[in-house]
């Protein structure tokens, strides 16, 4: 078995050396959606609605479990936002993955990129991996400027 390493691009886990979605010449590299975890990646992939790629951030600021800015893959992120012309905030409707995506969003505010959050089809509190595919494709669908 190869070994399993984060691809140097969107930082999904992945055997190969980038990752199939990043290395896909039909994907549109010009949006990112954000996630917290690998597993968020799947059930976006499951909606079948975005043809963007991801950043996977392996984790989102929580102050009460010691995670910090610096602890998740944000400076990776604000590498590629250079050639891209929008960023999707999908990390959970909960207050850690909201307080997460309003911090991103402070930072991208000054790299003229259109900063959009998932609309609240995802329900409040839930965790993005359980949202059922018609869901995910609404939220998308009905996602709104930061
Ligand atoms: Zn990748």
């Amino acid at each position: 078995k190869k070994q399993v390493h984060t691809c140097p691009v969107c930082q999904n886990l992945t055997d190969r050396e980038v990752c199939p979605i990043c290395d896909d010449d039909t994907r549109d590299k010009s949006v990112i959606c954000v996630v917290a975890e690998p597993k968020d990646v799947i059930a976006m992939e499951r909606s079948r609605e975005f043809r963007g790629v991801y950043h996977v951030l392996h984790g989102v600021i929580s102050p009460l479990n010691h995670v910090s800015q610096d602890d998740i893959r944000i400076k990776e992120l604000l590498r590629r936002v250079a050639e891209v012309r929008e960023v999707i905030m999908a990390t959970n409707p909960d207050t850690e993955g909201e307080a997460t995506a309003m911090y991103i969003s402070r930072l991208l505010r000054p790299m003229e990129v259109k900063v959009t959050r998932l609309a609240y089809g995802v329900p409040v509190g839930s965790q993005l991996e359980y949202a059922d595919e018609v869901t995910l494709s609404r939220a998308l669908e009905g996602r709104q400027e930061m």
